[in-house]
């Protein structure tokens, strides 16, 4: 550690890339530290994920009072899980609130960050340029989306698009529509629009497994209880309904032989038998592998909107999409006036397509040739000064994302504070502490419930987990204070 002859900083120069729920998270705590910062945003406004996501029937399926920050409670909810549009609204108020506005630069993809000379030298794709002692990358993590390699799509005559580019110019209502993949979101989707569509056809590769969830609306009065006492949001966010609830998951999804999870596979079996009447059809709902492998969807409807007489669940291979409509294996052709993709996102790319280069040219993408991953989600090795925030290995499962990004900002900070401070310049986990971190954390992780036998996002190219694989009580303990012995410092 070459740190005490190092002046303290007045303050860090840091650049925040993604103007998210993350970054927006960044920005407030730099701006309470007095640093300077400055995040730039490719998109035109904040949100990330909620900006992005605009489809019928969006739904956090976290409850509302609890996918906040913990120092912005929201009276306002309308409901137990809140729709989309009003999330979005949130991040903008908190953008307002927070003064964080005027530190966002719109339209400013960052293309490269190369660190030289003890500084981060960031390029941006119309060419200029910035230098910053530390970057942030709030990238998010599912943001580029997976079109499906399905031969004739471009043919198709009528309107189509991905789930994360919805055409609200399109009309849907008395149409005939397609939606391809069955994940969170086109659960979401094919419920919203089974009451609009004349014909909806939701082509299934693979079952899911369906947790029933009540969504109940806040009353005025409920709203007048929130905004007069901040208790009754607590006794929601931070209450044993929801912490318990989430320790029972996170218990399960660890641990697939636990009493847990032997409780969420009577709950999500039942609610297959009792729900859905047509036993032929039940069938074709009926999935092969275990709960909870694949993220488990929550839904209060999906089941009701599926056995609407005009709704038909498609379990058949597609062999190709025609002008008129998706032509099966079969022979069969499902002739349709949009075709919805919801498909998925490329998961691994993290900060990439973004050329990130380290100490002495390190190349991220060789660096992450393996696998995508990070130090306990946050730091890597030879990329001193680069702070992940939902980076790799981070917890994944139904739970906040805010929460967790809360938690890393406070770690994180504890290593700024290294740097501010004076203590040295330059901070990133070594190569011994990753190599250690992975072994043990890929260990684990094949045992989860997500390496038990299923294909979803959040599998590795080698079928492994790239999660956090223990509980979450423990990814709180661990982000609490980083070990220090586990740190290169320069
Ligand atoms: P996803 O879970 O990755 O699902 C993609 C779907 O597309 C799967 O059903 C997949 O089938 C299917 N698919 C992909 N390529 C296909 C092809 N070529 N032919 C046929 N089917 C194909 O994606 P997502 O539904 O967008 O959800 C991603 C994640 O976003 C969720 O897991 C969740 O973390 C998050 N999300 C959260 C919420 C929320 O309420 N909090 C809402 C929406 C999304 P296979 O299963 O057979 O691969």
């Amino acid at each position: 550690m070459a740190g005490t002859e190092l002046e303290p900083r007045d303050r860090l120069r840091c650049v925040i890339i993604g103007a998210g729920m993350a970054g927006l998270l960044a920005g407030i705590r730099l701006k309470e530290k007095g640093d300077q910062f400055v995040i730039y945003e490719k998109g035109d406004k904040v949100g990330g994920t909620w900006r992005e996501n605009r489809y019928p029937g969006l739904t956090c399926d976290v409850p509302a009072h609890a996918y906040t920050y913990s120092f912005a409670p929201n009276p306002e909810w309308s409901q137990f899980y809140a729709p989309g549009p009003e999330i979005q609204h949130y991040f903008e108020r908190i953008a307002d609130d927070y003064g964080i506005r005027e530190h966002i630069r719109f339209g400013a993809e960052v293309a490269a960050c190369r660190y030289f000379e003890g500084l981060w030298h960031i390029t941006l794709s119309d060419g200029s340029t910035d230098v910053a002692d530390v970057v942030i990358a709030a990238t998010g993590v599912l943001h580029h989306p997976r079109t499906p390699d399905i031969p004739g799509l471009d043919s198709f005559a009528g309107d189509c698009f991905h789930s994360t580019r919805w055409d609200d110019t399109v009309p849907l209502d008395g149409r005939r529509i397609g939606v391809i993949g069955n994940g969170s979101t086109g659960v979401q989707i094919v419920s919203a629009l089974s009451e609009r569509a004349s014909r909806l056809v939701h082509f299934q590769r693979s079952p899911q497994w369906i947790m029933p969830v009540q969504n109940f609306i806040y009353s005025e009065t409920d709203r007048h209880a929130f905004r007069s006492d901040v208790s009754n949001i607590d006794a929601i966010r931070f209450g044993q309904d929801y912490w318990g609830g989430i320790r029972r998951f996170n218990a399960a999804i660890i641990d697939a032989d636990s009493p847990e999870m032997a409780e969420i596979e009577a709950i999500v079996l039942r609610n297959l038998e009792e729900s859905v009447t047509d036993p032929e059809l039940r069938e074709k709902l009926r999935p092969s592998y275990r709960a909870a492998c694949k993220r488990l969807i929550y839904s209060p409807n999906y089941y009701a909107a599926v056995q609407r007489p005009n709704v038909f669940i498609e379990t058949g291979p597609i062999e190709r999409v025609e002008p008129e409509g998706v032509r099966m294996r079969d022979g069969t052709l499902h002739a349709l006036d949009l075709l919805v993709l919801a498909t998925g996102f490329h998961a691994d790319r993290f900060v990439r397509p973004m050329i990130m280069t380290g100490r002495d040219g390190a190349d991220l993408n060789q660096a992450w040739a393996v696998r995508p991953t990070a130090y306990y989600a946050i730091t890597i090795p030879d990329f001193p000064n680069l702070f992940l925030l939902n980076g790799p290995t981070a917890p994944v499962g139904n739970f906040s994302l805010i929460d967790i990004a809360e938690r890393q900002w406070a770690y994180i900070d504890q290593l700024l504070d290294l740097l501010r401070q004076g203590q040295c310049s330059a901070v990133a986990a070594s190569h011994d502490a990753l190599a250690d971190y992975e072994e043990r954390r890929i260990t684990a992780a094949r045992h989860t419930i997500f390496g038990s036998g299923c294909t979803s996002w959040y599998l590795d190219a080698h079928g492994v987990p790239l999660t956090w694989p223990w509980s979450y009580d423990r990814f709180a303990e661990a982000m609490a204070a980083p070990k220090l012995s586990d740190f290169e410092l320069a």
